[in-house]
């Protein structure tokens, strides 16, 4: 089979000689395995992907790439995984100020007493820069290249984000109550159109509408966000479903559930994603997959609050697209999406009762492909193909943990850490290259979190 493949590959190198010189590309990564997750689910063994400027331009072997493409930079990524950059569909990035701050509470105690007081006391415009600056090196490190957020002073994560490298869709947070940017809902609309007009066509980031949740928004909020989100062509982000008590106030206060609550508003339309739909009925589930409306899912905060299992199975069985997140550090503690999609995995078979729920290849569509999907990006991003933007990876295999290496898809999933990536590279450009940030200077980006610990510390005291 190998030497057919070399023959082959062989064949393949002549016949481009012989078609006349070989094109000059920006970057090539080469001799990888290539895991591309293209429609056919590819996986290239000894494979290469040729870029050029922000573009895949051909993904191949090693060989046949060779014999098409000179490149101003070579990635040699041999005994390691060439795949897509992972997709993280639901953050609040400056969180990961407060990483570890309260942990094992009720999720009211840990809101009232430590996120809601720390909150109010320190977030401020360079809190948010500073704590998105600690998320990018953080997501850069673990091999995650896109992402959807939701929080205060998008403008100053648009900034940073972009600074650093990554591709975002972020949304400005609307809430009926005071918060750290706006004093009231209108204010917060208007924080987000101009956040709109800053980013129009940007080519990482999207801007998009954050309205925070239906028990924490009035009716006629809810529908000024969807109408902002329709003139603007924005998405839209909002927390659905998370807990029994969102539930609750549904019923108490519109006897329906905040899906049914939202749908009877007009608020679900294409390209709204919303995050975590853990508690959802099967008429719920209808309604999402008729409104194609996509769903993010948070295992890991889902587990550690103890909000309970969302009906991923059901969700993908109805057609929902459902992308993997991590959301904010506070409730997580890392951004690391090898590990949510090994907890995906894990948990959906337990809840199961059955090892076949959620395979290895499943959860590794959901961190790429779907949540592209979610984010309305899956024809930019989301998987290795010729036209596509070049966000990619490589992933060492070389640790003893890896070793030896049957199948590469069940090891992303099942043993493989997001300090394994070892180059991360976004819209073409090398963000990391054996394991150095080059976009952010990493001991600057530590010191200044440092710094707002002792803020924070001093907040909740
Ligand atoms: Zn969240």
């Amino acid at each position: 089979m190998l030497s057919r493949l070399t023959l082959l590959a062989a064949i393949a190198a002549t016949l481009a000689a012989a078609q006349g010189p070989r094109r000059a590309v920006s970057l090539i990564v080469t001799n990888g395995t290539v895991v591309t997750v293209d429609a056919a689910r590819r996986v290239i063994e000894r494979g290469a992907v040729a870029v050029d400027g922000r573009d895949i331009v051909a993904v191949d072997t090693a060989a046949a790439i060779a014999a098409r493409f000179t490149a101003r930079d070579t990635i040699d990524a041999a005994g390691a995984v060439v795949m897509p950059g992972l997709i993280n569909t639901h953050t609040h990035a400056p969180m990961v100020l407060f990483r570890g701050l309260a942990d094992d509470l009720a999720l009211m105690d840990w809101l009232q007493k430590y996120i809601f007081p720390a909150e109010a006391k320190t977030v401020s415009p360079e809190f948010v820069r500073a704590g998105t600056r600690l998320a990018a090196l953080e997501m850069i490190e673990s091999g995650t290249t896109a992402y959807a957020d939701m929080y205060y002073f998008e403008e100053e994560i648009g900034r940073a984000t972009k600074a650093a490298g990554l591709r975002g869709v972020l949304g400005e947070t609307i809430i009926q109550f005071p918060v750290p940017d706006a004093k009231t809902p209108a204010e917060s609309l208007a924080r987000a159109e101009r956040f709109a007009a800053e980013f129009a066509g940007d080519e990482l980031i999207t801007p998009a509408v954050a309205p925070h949740a239906m028990y924490t928004l009035d009716a006629e909020t809810l529908k000024a966000c969807r109408a902002l989100a329709d003139r603007l062509r924005m998405p839209v982000i909002i927390h659905l479903a998370e807990t029994t008590d969102e539930v609750k106030t549904a019923d108490e206060k519109y006897h329906a559930t905040p899906t049914a609550f939202l749908d009877s508003l007009g608020f679900w339309r294409p390209g709204t994603l919303a995050a975590h739909g853990v508690h959802l009925t099967p008429a719920d589930i209808q309604i999402l997959a008729n409104r194609h409306v996509a769903v993010s899912h948070n295992p890991e905060s889902n587990m550690k609050l103890a909000s309970g299992i969302a009906p991923v199975e059901a969700l993908r069985k109805a057609g929902v697209v459902v992308g993997l997140g991590t959301d904010g550090a506070a409730s997580n503690n890392d951004l690391d999406m090898f590990e949510a999609m090994r907890q995906t995995a894990f948990l959906h078979k337990l809840v199961a009762g059955d090892p076949r729920a959620i395979p290895a290849p499943v959860a590794l569509e959901m961190a790429t492909i779907d949540g592209a999907r979610a984010l309305g990006l899956e024809k930019k991003i989301g998987s290795l193909e010729t036209g596509k933007r070049a966000d990619l990876l490589v992933v060492s295999m070389a640790s003893a943990r890896q070793t030896p290496m049957y199948d590469p898809i069940s090891h992303l999933v099942y043993v493989t850490r997001g300090d394994d990536v070892r180059t991360t590279i976004v819209n073409g450009k090398v963000l990391m290259r054996d394991r150095k940030v080059l976009t952010l200077d990493a001991n600057r980006v530590l010191a200044e979190a440092r710094l707002y610990a002792d803020k924070v510390r001093a907040a909740v005291r």
